[in-house]
């Protein structure tokens, strides 16, 4: 039995006998067990006030459960008092991690308010901590590519987007957000300055370089189409050379005119909305080209279109990435092979573009890299065919600038299907209503 309850056990003892002695027991008993009630109260308001304000007031000094509930609380005390530096030493640290981060990081809300900032926001993105809390991050950085950005859901924002600064005007910006946690995400900010540079100076450089060597590559095509056509009789070896060096130049021509499409394509930021592609008439002007292109090879076309099908874009960006894949599956493809063009909507309205041929194939490992600039498949197909490894990264490039996109499915020996899938916001919806001047 615990001390306390052989307390009270005596306590009523002796009231007991007190009573038998005053022959009063039950008024004894009741008297006592009422003032031990009081004096419970009266110690359990003391603690009370104590657990309110330890500071100012001290425990009730009662031996048995109360000195035992004290000590319980004081031991709690204590090591609420130690997780709690630990904690905050954590949170400074991470304080201090975080500031120190050269990318400016910014906690949103799932309102797009602003939670938390570090000190490098201040430097990117004119946002200062704590005065800007609460705020509307689209009200402090006014850019239409970031409020696009912010709309988006969470599989578009796997990509990153690029704003200049709004606190200075040299800055380029690589935005990214992260969901995390409950309804709330990370906004990161990173300078590509430099990166930006880099990639203006490999453009201008390549655009420069296709350019200055055009003009020497024109002589010299020019010198060797009129010496191969002269009715001079050159030796049999310099014939052949002759005939190789013409080869080789019309190659060459083949890359700088398709390094300078690609330079036109990173140049023209824009897209033209108010031109109408009348895809059924281009895809008849491609198919003569293939026919042309085929020759003696005597390939099989298969055309199918849906006619009041029509997009919205720039139609010569168009022409050149359908002729590519065209002129692809005309060069990677047997004689008297099949080629397939069809081009149709789902019920959604999206629209593709699908060539598919029955020719060599591509190998697995190679479809991811396609797209890459002077990737080719072997090097020896390509160049037998006359290929720069420039036409499908230009088809990738159109494409994304017309929002859409290239599958590649393909089976090596068997053939390859190349399809563009052009969303249904770039699709003409009505053509006979909507186009004022088509142009084909
Ligand atoms: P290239 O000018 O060398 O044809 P592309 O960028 O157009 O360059 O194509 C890249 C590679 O993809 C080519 O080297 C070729 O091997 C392969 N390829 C493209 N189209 C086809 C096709 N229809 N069938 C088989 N292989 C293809």
């Amino acid at each position: 039995m615990s001390k306390d309850y052989l307390r009270f056990f005596y306590i009523l003892l002796i009231a007991l006998m007190i009573g038998l002695i005053f022959d009063h027991v039950f008024a004894v008993l009741f008297f006592t067990t009422l003032a031990c009630l009081i004096w419970q109260q009266q110690k359990i308001s003391q603690l009370l006030r104590w657990l309110q304000n330890r500071k100012t007031t001290v425990a009730p000094e009662v031996p048995g459960h109360f000195e035992d509930i004290c000590r319980e609380i004081d031991r709690f005390q204590l090591r609420y008092k130690k997780r709690k530096k630990k904690l905050s030493g954590y949170l400074q640290q991470f304080h201090q991690a975080t500031s120190a981060l050269p990318d400016a990081t910014i906690v949103l809300d799932d309102e797009n308010r602003i939670q938390w900032a570090n000190k490098a926001a201040e430097g990117f993105l004119n946002i200062h901590w704590p005065q800007d809390q609460r705020q509307r991050i689209t009200n402090l950085i006014r850019s239409p590519e970031l409020v696009r950005y912010l709309e988006a859901n969470d599989q578009d924002r796997k990509n990153t987007v690029e704003i200049i600064s709004p606190r200075n005007p040299e800055l380029h910006l690589s935005l990214r957000i992260v969901p995390y946690g409950k309804d709330q995400h990370l906004f990161v900010a990173r300078d590509v300055t430099q990166l930006q540079k880099l990639i203006e100076v490999r453009k201008d450089f390549v655009a420069n370089v296709s350019h200055e060597l055009r003009t020497p590559l024109t002589v010299l095509r020019g010198y060797l189409e009129s010496m191969l056509q002269s009715n001079q009789k050159y030796p049999k070896q310099w014939l052949s050379a002759l005939e190789d060096m013409s080869q080789q130049t019309e190659r060459m021509n083949d890359v700088i005119s398709d390094l300078l499409t690609i330079s036109r394509l990173e140049e023209n930021q824009l897209v033209p909305q108010h031109e109408i592609v009348i895809v059924p008439e281009m895809i008849g002007k491609i198919h003569e080209e293939a026919v042309n292109l085929s020759g003696t090879k005597q390939h099989l076309f298969e055309i199918s279109v849906e006619p009041n099908l029509w997009i919205k874009g720039s139609s010569s960006e168009i022409y050149t990435a359908f002729s590519n894949l065209v002129f692809n599956a005309v060069r990677y493809t047997d004689n008297g092979g099949l080629i397939r063009i069809h081009w149709y909507s789902d019920k959604d309205r999206n629209a593709y573009m699908e060539i598919t041929d029955n020719g060599i194939g591509i190998p697995p490992n190679d479809i991811p890299r396609l797209t890459e600039r002077f990737y080719r498949v072997e090097q020896s197909r390509s160049r037998d065919n006359g290929g720069s490894g420039l036409g499908l990264s230009i088809v990738k490039h159109v494409l994304s600038r017309h929002k859409s996109t290239l599958e590649i499915e393909s089976t090596l020996g068997e053939g390859s299907t190349f399809r563009c899938v052009f969303p249904k916001e770039i699709v003409v919806s009505d053509p006979v209503k909507d186009v004022d001047q088509p142009a084909g």
